[in-house]
């Protein structure tokens, strides 16, 4: 496969495919992706940088913002065509991660996204668009330096998640 073939087949398609493909992917690949120590090394900094930003959610309430948000009508923001800006990589480092990577069951499939659990979302490593997205209610209510300390954890989050796909785009270029 060309590197412009992977690129075709790792990010482009429905979610559900690119769902499927990451868990072929998975039961292919995965136990020898983590036994490669550069891989385990990534994906332990994710880790990290994903509870740091948990952390800094936490400590802004962002949970119990966001939970009275989606719960007025029209409210959240976690859409069907958020889901979309997941790709096959993504889906696979959770799965890497050993989150349990399915459909959520939604009131309405045709508007909220496929990964929105009853708590939230339920992938640890998100898409950058998930991840960079700061509505007014949360921007509204905190200081300026608070949010710097958000996109300072999110970036790191997005640094590490960036650094841990490059692996697994060179696994694959030599692989598949
Ligand atoms: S990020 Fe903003 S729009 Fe989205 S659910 Fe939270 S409060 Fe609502
Ligand atoms: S944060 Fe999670 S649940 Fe929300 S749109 Fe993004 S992937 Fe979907």
């Amino acid at each position: 496969m060309t590197r412009s073939e992977m690129y075709a087949y790792f990010y482009s398609g429905e979610v559900a495919l690119k769902l499927a493909v990451s868990r072929e992917l998975y039961v292919q690949f995965g136990n020898v992706l983590l036994q490669q120590p550069d891989v385990l090394t990534q994906l332990t900094n994710v880790k990290a940088n994903e509870r740091a930003l948990q952390r800094q959610m936490g400590a802004m309430t962002m949970g119990l913002t966001c939970t009275q948000c989606a719960s007025r009508q029209g409210g959240g923001c976690c859409s069907s065509f958020m889901a979309g800006e997941n790709d096959v990589l993504q889906l696979l480092m959770n799965l890497l991660a050993g989150v349990q990577v399915q459909v959520q069951v939604q009131q309405d499939e045709q508007q909220e996204c496929c990964f929105l659990g009853m708590t939230g979302c339920i992938l640890t490593m998100k898409p950058m668009f998930c991840l960079n997205y700061n509505c007014s209610y949360i921007k509204d209510k905190e200081v300026a330096t608070t949010l710097l300390l958000l996109e300072q954890r999110t970036a790191a989050l997005l640094v590490s998640q960036a650094g841990l796909e490059g692996l697994l785009l060179d696994f694959f270029c030599e692989n598949l």
